[in-house]
């Protein structure tokens, strides 16, 4: 159906098809979903496997470029997750004692920096525990940069800057 076989060419050919046929092409596509649920699926979730940097580069490219939305979209999402979310959260507490002591006492003994220490960015800013059996160490982050540390915590790190820690108490 598509003429090119240059990736780049046939990404923007598709796009103009699509742009003129947006209806049609989105009923097909829809209706070929419905009938091959188990499949797409599939192919689905092998794609994000595949390409999961790529992936998660381009949504936070699409977030930075829609705020808004991004806003209203994490809203709708805690919406109608929220009994999981919370019954997660929960749990989480439940089994790790030690986080919730050590966010409560740096909370009262530790002060918040000027700016969070890994991006400089003033707003949302929270305190990142680097280990938890050491509730007094904490170091400023934003909320972001803070996701993004707990989201690598696992992962093995080797180019990374370690940040300054301000200690206090
Ligand atoms: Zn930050």
């Amino acid at each position: 159906m598509c003429p090119f076989k240059d990736p780049e060419r046939r990404r923007e050919w598709r796009r103009k098809y699509y742009q003129q046929h947006q209806e049609e092409a989105c009923e097909y596509t829809k209706r070929y979903r419905q009938q091959h649920l188990e499949e797409v699926r599939e192919k689905d979730r092998q794609f994000g496997k595949q390409h999961r940097k790529e992936i998660s580069a381009r949504v936070k490219h699409w977030k930075a470029l829609n705020p808004e939305r991004t806003k209203e979209l994490a809203k709708r999402y805690y919406m109608q997750h929220r009994e999981q979310l919370l019954l997660k959260s929960r749990l989480y507490r439940q089994q790790h004692p030690e986080v919730k002591k050590a966010q409560k006492l740096a909370g009262f003994h530790v002060p918040l920096g000027p700016e969070c220490e890994l991006c400089g960015s003033t707003k949302n800013l929270e305190r990142h525990h680097p280990d938890y059996s050491e509730p007094l160490i904490v170091v400023t982050v934003c909320s972001s940069c803070n996701k993004e540390i707990e989201k690598n915590k696992d992962k093995p790190t080797e180019t990374e800057e370690k940040p300054s820690f301000s200690i206090l108490g």
